[in-house]
């Protein structure tokens, strides 16, 4: 057997279109959705999913505000940096690149962000709301991920769901997707005994580790849906780097039923998914709670 592909690229981009189409259709009404992005410090992969991001925006109809900034940034600059922007009323959403350098308190800078133009649903508000099962700003990439499931599955009730990783921005929203989707749902992490078990019970799998192909193939259930978000940079053995995801992805491919590739899988759905997010946020706060938001 040979898992299909699920093609990220391919669904990321049918959601670009679709955030553009509306876009232009708010432009009509005099709504310019806005987006903030912070990026402190001169880390090159957040420089590099920074430029991205506002490019992306660009091309779908978001205006983008782009505020870069020196390592040496305070704590207290950022907090009164937050506060401006959550007092704007051309920002719709506001998004802070993590990892903040050390000397920052991220919690303090992500939790003074106004939790209705939260774009990364990283705030305790829409954390809190997802858990309880209210409308939510979701987290980018596990949002993501449930497109994407949803191409091959539209029906998950009943599923046995495992999600391998409790992270705040993937493991644990994850699950509350799953949870909210009539899944029957089982997180794992580093103390979780006999992984493999579970995995083998599995008819979804999430994996979001952070460890090259830690899952094997062998472990997996045949037929499952296999949503790899791992995104590992790895010598290629001729001392180049390509980047791998968490699952082991030539063997497990001849036992799952369905899987995404890393890369061109999970990860430009998260971008994608920023934008639907900004997108929603801009019309939640021109039009009200009750307007009609653009769907996944
Ligand atoms: P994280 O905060 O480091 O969390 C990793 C999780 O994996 C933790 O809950 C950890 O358990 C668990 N874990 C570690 N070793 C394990 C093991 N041997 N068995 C089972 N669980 C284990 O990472 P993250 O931010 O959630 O990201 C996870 C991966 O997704 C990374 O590769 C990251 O680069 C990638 N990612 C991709 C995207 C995208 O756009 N595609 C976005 C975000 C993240 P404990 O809690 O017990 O430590």
């Amino acid at each position: 057997m040979t898992a299909t592909l699920i093609d990220g690229r391919a669904a990321a981009e049918r959601l670009r279109q679709r955030v553009a189409a509306r876009t232009t259709q708010l432009r009509t009404q005099g709504l310019v959705p806005g987006l903030a992005v912070v990026l402190v410090g001169e880390d090159p992969a957040s420089n590099i999913y920074v430029t991205s991001k506002t490019r992306q925006a660009g091309e779908v109809g978001i205006r983008h505000f782009d505020h870069r900034l020196p390592a040496t940034t305070t704590t207290g600059e950022l907090l009164n940096l937050v506060t401006r922007l959550n007092a704007d009323p051309e920002v719709h959403g506001i998004l802070v690149q993590l990892p903040l350098p050390a000397a920052v308190d991220s919690a303090a800078v992500l939790g003074t962000i106004d939790p209705a133009k939260d774009v990364d649903g990283f705030h305790a508000v829409n954390a809190g709301r997802l858990a309880l099962g209210e409308e939510a700003t979701v987290p980018c990439t596990p949002l993501g991920c449930l497109i994407l499931l949803r191409e091959v599955l539209p029906d998950m009730s009943g599923k046995r769901a495992l999600v391998i990783g409790r992270s705040n921005i993937v493991g644990k929203p994850m699950a509350q997707l799953l949870l909210r989707s009539d899944c029957t749902v089982t997180i794992a992490h580093s103390r979780t005994r006999d992984l493999p078990a579970l995995c083998g019970e599995a008819e979804i799998l999430v994996a979001a580790i952070g460890r090259p192909r830690s899952i094997a193939g062998a472990w997996i259930r045949p037929g499952a849906v296999v949503i790899d978000v791992g995104i590992n940079r790895i010598d290629d053995g001729s001392g180049k780097s390509k980047v791998v995801g968490d699952v082991d992805f030539a063997t497990a491919i001849t036992r799952a039923g369905a899987i995404t590739p890393v890369p061109g899988g999970v990860g430009p759905m998260t971008i994608a998914c920023l934008l639907l997010n900004t997108a929603n946020a801009a019309i939640r706060s021109h039009f009200g709670a009750g307007a009609e938001k653009i769907g996944i």
